[in-house]
């Protein structure tokens, strides 16, 4: 599941590297204005790796329109990112640079009901990114969680946004699984 992406200022030219889409393993994309650097905050930690600071849950970078597929590819126009934490005379750009196994996601059950009944934008981004999914193919929310390891949320998200390199990704891996047993999320 995880891609690697790296940022990029045209002002500046420089940029960070981190990863999305493990929401057992990270609670998001942080925009440090003390480090000048987007950081994945770890869920083991909570805190900045540079400066220690603590985000809030909504003060975390909703990266879900501005960060495409592989290749730059993207159903829609990407929204530009944040202005550059370094110069702040040009807003980022993302580059997807790679794709990670998913069952380093998938597999993590333990780290994953560590973080039942909380909210925060990696799951969030994750959670909705499931739903056209699962409307697509008519699939049972309740068991498409309960594979992913995830609760059912009871209270409106985070954010509302659908990530589309993250949304291909659970697609692909539900189509894949559901070869081997056609109903395995009826
Ligand atoms: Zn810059
Ligand atoms: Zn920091």
């Amino acid at each position: 599941m995880p891609y690697q992406i790296q940022s990029r200022c045209a002002a500046c030219q420089q940029g960070d590297i981190f990863l999305i889409g493990d929401w057992t393993r990270y609670y998001g994309v942080y925009a440090c204005a003390t480090c000048h650097k987007l950081v994945n905050i770890a869920v083991t930690e909570g805190t900045c790796p540079g400066c220690g600071v603590r985000p809030a849950v909504a003060d975390y970078y909703d990266y879900a329109a501005s960060i495409p597929y592989l290749g730059g590819q993207s159903p829609h126009k990407l929204a530009p990112g944040p202005d550059c934490l370094r110069c702040g005379q040009a807003t980022l750009t993302f580059e997807n640079q790679a794709h990670l196994n998913m069952g380093s996601v998938v597999h993590n059950e333990a780290d994953a009901k560590t973080t039942w009944g909380m909210d925060y934008m990696e799951k969030a981004i994750f959670m909705n990114s499931a739903v056209p999914v699962m409307q697509e193919f008519n699939l049972n929310p309740a068991k498409v969680f309960a594979y992913f390891h995830l609760h059912l949320p009871d209270a409106p998200l985070v954010t509302r946004r659908v990530s589309y390199p993250i949304y291909l990704d659970i697609r692909t891996h539900l189509m894949t699984k559901r070869l081997m047993q056609p109903d395995q999320f009826q």
